[in-house]
């Protein structure tokens, strides 16, 4: 192992005045669809004499004083360039970058990004902002940052989840739209049964809340499969590849062979989705019709949503679930779904209005059936995706 050296400050700054700093790009791979979709730009410090120093022993220096903010802005701008080749290559690949809390203690980082989006330097949907728990120190100045970035359409993204200090409630209350697990919890899949559940409850309230998930550290084929089981979107490791300098990232990505596409996680996600909807749907109409007056649907705290394209299923049907619209099975999910959407309307109006008992005890019945159909559908889809699946194993095979 390299001996850590002794980096002083005004090392770092002559070494940024000798353009001494790089950055290096790691692929992240589309686990639903086996492409490529984004990079993470990881800063390098080459030596003259060739020795490459890893961020780890100088961006923790860097962050005891505002150089840190030099550094940021320096990578950024080195990204906006970097960006322009890497898009000309592949169009739909998005960079991220690395923050530090004290980038964000003042507005200067927030406004070079929002005067580069605006002067449409760069696509505000193709770069992504990574920042790790420190940041909510300075609560009120980062996040205003933040939220204006995250509101000009900037993802933003909470790195490192599950190893700093935060509680989950300050995940609500930041502009986080992508949630990057650490390592520890990737590394610990074989030995550890804690960090395998862990990992699959992180998976699952990212998607409650809408955020993708990232997994990063994914060194093997079995950590890729088993984390696309979880339902895990987007996958960074050594397995898909190394951080590469540009030159080698270019190249990578002009001859990158598709990895496995197996979305399975994301119907198991689907039909967990259905089963919360119709116990909330159920517990809505008992209430209602238990409730001494008449209450409105939208006074309702925690109302199911009602419009078949709006529940989470239904955004998953008519989004991400597209990737199995060859199936025939995917197109028979439709109509029950609609249709159970139709009884759920009904059944809140009956219970609403305080209907017999016998007329709310047939409703729930018949909301209990079409939701039977629905899990069944999803069930065929789920067949012929195996299915799909060992055919294209015994093609290669
Ligand atoms: P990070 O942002 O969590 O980046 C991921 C780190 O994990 C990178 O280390 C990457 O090379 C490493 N990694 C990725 N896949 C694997 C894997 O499969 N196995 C193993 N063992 N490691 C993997 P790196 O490049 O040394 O960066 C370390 C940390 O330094 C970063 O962690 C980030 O917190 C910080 N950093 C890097 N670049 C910058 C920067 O430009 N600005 C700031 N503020 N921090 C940076
Ligand atoms: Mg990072
Ligand atoms: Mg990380």
């Amino acid at each position: 192992m390299q001996k850590k050296q002794n980096i002083s400050l005004s090392d770092m700054k002559q070494a940024l005045i000798s353009q001494e700093f790089a950055l290096y790009y790691q692929p992240k791979v589309s686990m639903i669809t086996g492409e490529l979709c984004g990079a993470e730009a990881l800063i390098r410090w080459i030596k003259p004499d060739g020795t490459i120093v890893p961020p780890m022993d100088f961006i923790p220096i860097a962050e005891q004083s505002q150089f840190i903010q030099e550094i940021t802005k320096y990578v950024f701008q080195k990204l906006v360039i970097d960006f322009a080749i890497i898009n000309a290559v592949n169009s739909n690949i998005s960079v991220s970058f690395n923050t530090s809390g004290k980038d964000f203690y003042d507005n200067t980082l927030t406004d070079i990004i929002i005067d580069a989006v605006n002067s449409r330097i760069i696509d505000p949907s193709k770069i992504e902002i990574e920042v790790t728990e420190t940041i909510l120190v300075d609560e009120v100045q980062a996040k205003g940052c933040l939220n204006k970035l995250a509101n000009i359409g900037i993802p933003i993204a909470m790195d490192d989840f599950g190893t700093g200090h935060s509680g989950l409630v300050e995940l609500s209350k930041w502009p986080f739209s992508i949630l990057k697990i650490d390592q520890k919890f990737i590394k610990g899949l074989d030995d550890s049964t804690k960090d395998r559940e862990i990992l699959q409850a992180s998976i699952r309230m990212a998607h409650q809340l809408n955020m993708d998930v990232v997994a990063e550290g994914i060194e093997d084929q079995e950590t890729y499969r088993v984390l696309q089981e979880y339902g895990c979107k987007i996958g960074q490791g050594y397995w898909i590849s190394k951080p590469l300098p540009l030159h080698e990232f270019i190249p990578f990505l002009k001859n990158f062979n598709n990895l496995p596409a197996m979305p399975i996680g994301l119907l198991y996600m689907a039909q967990l989705d259905h089963i919360q909807w119709r116990k909330t749907l159920i517990d809505t109409a008992l209430f209602l019709h238990s409730s001494d007056e008449k209450r409105e649907l939208k006074n309702l705290r925690g109302l199911p949503e009602l419009e078949h394209t709006c529940c989470k299923l239904g955004k998953w049907y008519y989004n991400t679930g597209r990737v199995f619209q060859h199936m025939q099975s995917y197109s028979q999910l439709e109509q029950p779904h609609i249709k159970l959407h139709n009884i759920g309307k009904e059944l809140l109006v009956a219970a609403q209005n305080h209907c017999e008992m016998g007329e709310l005890t047939n409703l729930i019945q018949n909301l209990s059936e079409k939701s039977l159909k629905v899990l069944e559908a999803l069930q065929a889809l789920e067949n012929d995706l195996h299915v799909e699946q060992y055919s294209e194993i015994e093609k290669v095979s």
